[in-house]
């Protein structure tokens, strides 16, 4: 029998990297909250407290360890690796797609994630933990809005109170606001409603870093209302990212939906107009916008952002199919908004 390689990230690492593993392979999320969870009960009672329950074999009465998971940690405390995560290493560690390595390595950031305050399922603390480990400078959370209630859309009152937890996030994790470290930015997916109109107070849209205005509702609006509606949005002075344009699904457990219909040439340009980038939206199923519509934006001058749309820490890393499709696209990395600096960023996105 061979040796057990050593391992020496310790029980937490070993869950996180699991979790993060399932997550980029897009795998059912029930079995992945049992590693979240188990993470986060070890984190809870500190290392020592882990390490003596592993060798007396009690981490299963904790709250939220199980027996795989309590095998994860055993593993991990003893300093080997453990068997779970070897496997998982093996299967889905490797390049999610082929091509869009050079405008992945120029990303800096993402423009679109959520937490458990909506519809994700991660801590917001936890999100930003992955951004940090996937080199990014910066993220933007951008949790949905009240009309959404389905996604649990955050009212004026609750975005405050977010506003609140994302100060002390960066504070726990060292960021400095003039600094060069890390940041979580503050921002929204807001609904575009059907007038146009967005879903959230001014006053709370003035208190955000970026916001991003998506179509949610009445996707199947005819094409001249789409298009009032979506043009409206890109010229309210709020808007920096127009999300996922088409809303259309291609695959996935959610099934498949059309792409909406709109004069795509009359809202891009008033992207460029109003300088609110096109969001390429990385969630495979979603690949939005289509070839034809990306490449059309292109042409016309469009900016663009690549976002990973993650609703959980390791889909944050699924950013890279939006990277490939903008590479085949030719889209210049000058143009890709989260390829600018975290200052540049910020000052674009302010109302001018
Ligand atoms: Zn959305
Ligand atoms: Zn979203």
């Amino acid at each position: 029998m061979t040796e057990p390689q050593t391992y020496d990230g310790g029980p937490v690492t070993a869950l996180r990297r699991i979790a993060f593993l399932l997550e980029r392979a897009r795998e059912d999320t029930y079995k992945i909250k049992a590693y979240r969870a188990a993470a986060a009960a070890l984190l809870a009672v500190g290392e020592d407290e882990v390490v003596r329950r592993a060798a007396a074999g009690t981490l299963t009465e904790l709250d939220g360890v199980g027996k795989s998971t309590a095998e994860v940690a055993t593993s991990a405390a003893r300093g080997e690796v453990p068997a779970r995560l070897a496997q998982l290493e093996a299967k889905h560690a490797g390049p999610l797609v082929r091509g869009g390595e050079v405008v992945r390595a120029a990303l800096r950031g993402d423009l679109h994630s959520h937490s458990d305050w909506s519809d994700g399922g991660s801590p917001i603390e936890e999100m930003a933990m992955t951004a940090i480990e996937l080199g990014h400078d910066y993220l933007v959370l951008t949790d949905h809005s009240p009309r959404l209630t389905v996604a649990h859309g955050l009212t004026a009152e609750r975005l405050a109170r977010q506003l609140d937890v994302v100060d002390a996030v960066n504070d726990h994790l060292g960021g400095d606001a003039d600094g060069d470290g890390f940041r979580l930015l503050k921002g929204i997916e807001v609904d575009i409603l059907d007038d146009g109109r967005l879903d959230q107070t001014d006053r709370m849209l003035g208190r955000l870093d970026v916001r991003v205005a998506s179509v949610h509702s009445k996707l199947a609006m005819e094409a001249p209302a789409m298009t009032r509606r979506m043009v409206a949005a890109v010229a309210n002075p709020w808007t920096n990212v127009l999300g996922h344009c088409t809303g259309r699904l291609v695959t996935g457990g959610r099934g498949t939906r059309a792409a909406s219909s709109f004069d795509a040439r009359a809202v891009f340009e008033a992207c460029v107009e109003h300088d609110v980038a096109v969001e390429i939206n990385a969630r495979p199923e979603r690949r939005d916008p289509p070839t034809r519509l990306l490449e059309l934006a292109r042409d016309i001058g469009c900016l663009f952002s690549i976002d990973s749309d993650a609703h959980a820490p390791g889909q944050l890393d699924l950013q890279v199919h939006g990277c490939q499709r903008a590479e085949a696209a030719g889209i210049p990395p000058d143009r890709i908004v989260n390829t600018w600096t975290r200052d540049r960023l910020l000052s674009w996105a302010q109302p001018v």
